[in-house]
């Protein structure tokens, strides 16, 4: 039985609040549209005014509460990668040590999802968002220019040949052992977009339960890319339903990120109903 979260429920994204709790600097791949950065005011992923340790996260979650009673999820969203980061699992021990009735959600690249389960179960998390953009490896190798697997780094073909494997490996495992899954995917024009629709079979098939078809916010070496127009992601949207649920709402909010996310202003570029309650 899931409970109420404002990321994967349409009617609660509206009425309970999330806290980022930013501790996660690292990040184990290097995907092309990433820029991560520390102070700026800029209200996307991978933004952050300051990375804080596990204790401050704690002291900042207690204030966040007293301000913003409906906040209800302790997350870690970056601005790395949260399973690439110790620190992650420490904030998440603290929380379930002194909010053991807050739930505990994350978002991860995926390369390392399948071997950190286990603990993730035993911290009480049970929300996970994994960005996954290509189910072929082809289109992986455009998209992300570095894997650090292991102690080394891959590029091209092989890294992203191991990004795609432990990803695949990880929400299957996720899935079955109880965890929500909700699959990120940017849709980046010319490099994935004629693919999310494979995507979602994949993700269904792997047994992930609601998928977020985000646009590219065009940064880094994708830079010079169009941002999609709100209709061609609707349009995408509107071939995946029938393979497995949508998410309308996400903000693509940053690191830091607390309150209720419906009450947010954001950039969000769908304002469509969701037509599944979750
Ligand atoms: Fe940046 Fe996230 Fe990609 Fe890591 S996984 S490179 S933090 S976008
Ligand atoms: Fe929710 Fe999207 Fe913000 Fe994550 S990034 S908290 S899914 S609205």
């Amino acid at each position: 039985m899931w409970l109420a979260h404002p990321c994967y429920d349409p009617e609660a994204h509206f009425q309970i609040g999330r806290i980022h709790l930013p501790v996660a600097p690292t990040c184990n791949i290097r995907c092309g549209y990433c820029v991560r950065s520390v102070g700026a005011l800029e209200n996307r992923p991978g933004i952050t005014q300051e990375v804080i340790r596990p204790s401050k996260a704690l002291s900042r979650l207690k204030q966040a509460l007293t301000l913003e009673p409906r906040i209800q999820i302790a997350a870690v969203a970056g601005p790395g990668d949260p399973l690439a980061n110790e620190a992650t699992f420490e904030t998440f021990a603290l929380v379930k040590e002194y909010f053991p009735g807050l739930t505990k959600c994350l978002s991860t690249n995926g390369l390392l999802l399948a071997d950190k389960l286990p603990l993730l179960k035993e911290l009480g998390v049970n929300y996970l968002t994994v960005t996954l953009n290509a189910v072929n490896p082809e289109i992986g190798e455009r998209i992300y220019t570095r894997v650090m697997w292991k102690g080394h780094v891959y590029h091209g073909l092989e890294g992203a040949r191991i990004l795609l494997e432990r990803q695949m490996e990880g929400i299957y495992q996720a899935s079955r052992m109880g965890f929500f899954v909700k699959v990120n995917t940017v849709f980046i024009p010319g490099i994935n977009s004629d693919h999310v629709v494979e995507i979602a079979r994949e993700m269904r098939d792997a047994g992930a339960h609601i998928m977020n078809i985000m646009p590219l916010i065009p940064l880094g070496i994708f830079s010079g890319l169009p941002s999609p127009a709100p209709n061609e992601i609707s349009r995408v949207r509107a071939q995946c339903l029938p393979i497995i649920n949508q998410w309308y709402l996400c903000k693509q909010c940053r690191a830091d990120a607390a309150g209720v996310p419906g009450e947010e202003p954001g950039r969000e570029v769908q304002q469509e109903a969701c037509p599944y309650p979750y």
